[in-house]
């Protein structure tokens, strides 16, 4: 099976073309941390991590992409780590015991927006009551358990998604910046236990994430005369971690923002919605419970063009008290990772 512990073997097999590539895009660094176990920790040690020598002698693999300066920190140990954490009661109890909240109850017990609510069979949207931002709405799920749906219910959901975009938009034609959310249970910072996505239009220049990929990708462009979204997604695949169905292209990341990020590019919302479910379902089958995805969209006037770009983290179980980011993520801008990508990636795979 192969292993991001192998990666720059694989990339040392890659033909010329391709290693040329992939060496000018990210730079792959193998370390090794060292230290000691005493002999009263041995025992421990084996049950915990199948061997001494695996710890005593860690590889650590570090990959930075040389275009955005993303950089994540692969060392398998960490999955087994001990989580020394408060644990949380039974969370499908909890999320059973908030059925009939307003979420619920959206046409009576959540605000609408300014031009109205767009019904789909399967949500309905709303207006989110305190906003991030000063066009930002909610797609409420009929469904109450967000950890409980269909293809049909996410085609839906994303449908709505852009049905309200283009309805905000039109009423509101400065706020050309759309960006779809779905955020599912507190892990993902879900505030309501009842599943539901949200949009928002920005004004002025789009998000800070997607305008600085945005440079990065003109930056590579006209250095290389190569669209960086094309050769992100060439690069992947010739390592073995990315494939094409349906005209999306899929991957799991190389630098990814947080666990099993997996990365969805396409070339509309509707064409990435099945492909978006079905990697979906593979986290819920690798015990998922809480997610974040992110659908980067271009501005709707197209004065710039970027792919569909759907982005998918995993946030951890819902029972570990644990935050999965620290001081690392937040300050210094390489992300730990323990889940190794080729893993989460034959997973996926299998769902498509
Ligand atoms: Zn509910």
């Amino acid at each position: 099976m192969n292993s991001i512990l192998s990666l720059s073997k694989y990339v040392m097999n890659l033909s010329k073309k391709d290693k040329d590539l992939f060496s000018r895009i990210y730079t792959v660094t193998e370390d090794v941390g060292a230290l000691k176990i005493p002999k009263e920790m041995k025992e421990w040690v084996i049950s915990r991590f199948g061997s001494v020598r695996a710890v005593e002698n860690q590889k650590i693999v570090r990959v930075d992409n040389n275009v955005t300066c993303e950089s994540a920190l692969f060392n398998e140990l960490r999955a087994m780590r001990p989580i020394e954490a408060n644990k949380n009661e039974n969370t499908q109890k909890f999320i059973k015991e908030k059925i009939g909240g307003d979420f619920c109850n959206p046409n009576t017990r959540t605000a609408e927006d300014t031009f109205g609510r767009v019904k789909g069979s399967r949500s309905v949207t709303g207006s989110n009551i305190a906003k991030y931002d000063a066009l930002h709405g909610l797609v409420i799920f009929k469904e109450h358990n967000p950890l409980k749906f269909s293809l049909s219910d996410v085609k839906d959901y994303l449908k709505i998604a852009e049905k309200w975009i283009k309805k905000g938009y039109k009423k509101y034609p400065e706020r050309k910046y759309p960006y779809i959310m779905w955020n599912c249970l507190w892990k993902a910072a879900a505030s309501i236990a009842h599943g539901h996505m949200q949009i928002v239009l920005a004004k002025n220049r789009h998000y800070g994430g997607i305008e600085s990929l945005r440079r990065f990708a003109e930056g590579y462009s006209k250095v290389f005369k190569s669209d960086y979204h094309d050769d992100i997604y060439r690069v992947h695949k010739s390592v073995g971690l990315a494939f094409e169905k349906k005209n999306n292209r899929v991957l799991t990341y190389l630098t990814p923002v947080k666990e099993k990020e997996m990365i969805i590019i396409s070339k509309s919302i509707k064409n990435c919605s099945e492909a978006i479910y079905r990697a979906l379902k593979a986290y819920l089958e690798m015990g998922v419970e809480s997610f974040n995805i992110g659908i980067y969209l271009q501005p709707l006037d197209n004065s710039w063009n970027m792919p569909v770009i759907a982005r998918l983290v995993d946030r951890g179980s819902l029972s570990n008290n644990t935050v999965d980011i620290g001081g690392m993520e937040i300050f210094a801008g390489s992300n730990v990772i323990a889940s190794d990508p080729y893993k989460v990636f034959d997973r996926v795979k299998e769902e498509f």
